[in-house]
């Protein structure tokens, strides 16, 4: 059932957890987060990005999403959201197309402008009472296998969290706390830390605004949730699912050489990601939590 953001991240404050926003792109993906909700009993985000409209078109994508929702999650919550949307443009695309959230993400140019830009994302989209999720710090795609320290620079501030907040009015707010996004980090097995102390600072200073954590793949169960002891309630996933959907598609290939058939083809890549999605709603202590 397609149901606003506001609704799952109010359900997770009030019962201690957090709601996993995942990456879809297509059909199979789609299906295969949306039957790992059935599964799980857990609400989802489902979100897409830039690259993934222009990849299936905006309405192609919207529609997918819907259908599923309606007609394989029944009464289990799932929303829709825009990840790292990159402009007005397209953050009013999606709110016009009945996204009940968006990201704007203008995290890479300074702070002011940041502020001007999604203040302007804001205006717009909370006239459709759409939830804007703003950016402040960088979660970078960092390739080396930099500690906190070095991270550190590029690290949200608490002081600017709260003065972002307030003179943007986001709903939502990714922070920069040494996670890091990207397929570099997966394929090398590495798991890294959060500085969650200053995730605290920043949760303190802007006790009002739930909390998104970026590139999370990689992040131990135990961070994770002890992240929500600190502010932490949508957790995105990206490249692992990614990585287990193709990782599976190449042994199914290398085993029959002989298949031509997509849909047989697919099977066991959707299970793959589904199987990992159920492993994350447990982690994410959301399981069972679609019921009421
Ligand atoms: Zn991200």
């Amino acid at each position: 059932m397609l149901t606003h953001i506001r609704d799952l991240v109010h359900d997770a404050i009030a019962r201690d957890y957090a709601v996993g926003a995942f990456n879809v792109e297509n059909v199979e993906t789609t299906l295969a987060v949306i039957r790992a909700a059935v599964q799980e009993k857990s609400p989802v985000i489902l979100q897409v990005s830039e690259t993934t409209i222009a990849y299936a078109g905006l309405k192609v994508i919207t529609s997918i999403v819907e259908h599923v929702a309606r007609d394989v999650a029944g009464q289990i919550p799932v929303a829709l959201h825009l990840d790292h949307g990159k402009s007005f443009r397209s953050v009013a695309a999606c709110v016009q197309a009945g996204f009940s959230s968006i990201m704007i993400d203008a995290s890479d140019v300074p702070f002011q402008e940041n502020v001007i830009l999604t203040k302007q994302a804001v205006d717009y989209a909370h006239r459709k009472e759409v939830w804007v999720q703003g950016e402040l710090g960088a979660v970078k795609g960092l390739e080396e296998a930099i500690t906190l320290l070095e991270r550190e620079p590029f690290m949200t501030k608490p002081e600017e969290a709260l003065q972002f907040v307030k003179e943007t009015g986001v709903d939502t707010l990714a922070v920069a706390v040494g996670n890091v996004h990207g397929v570099v980090k997966m394929r090398k097995g590495m798991t890294h830390a959060l500085d969650v102390a200053r995730l605290d600072e920043i949760w303190k200073a802007i006790p009002n605004t739930p909390l998104v954590l970026h590139g999370a793949s990689g992040v131990s169960v135990e961070t994770l949730q002890e992240s929500f002891q600190h502010g932490i309630r949508i957790v995105n996933m990206n490249t692992e699912l990614k990585l287990a959907f193709v990782n599976a598609l190449r042994m199914t290939l290398q085993k029959d050489v002989d298949a031509y058939d997509p849909r047989d083809i697919f099977k066991p890549s959707m299970q793959a990601v589904q199987d990992l999605v159920a492993s994350k709603f447990r982690a994410l202590k959301s399981t069972g939590k679609a019921n009421h």
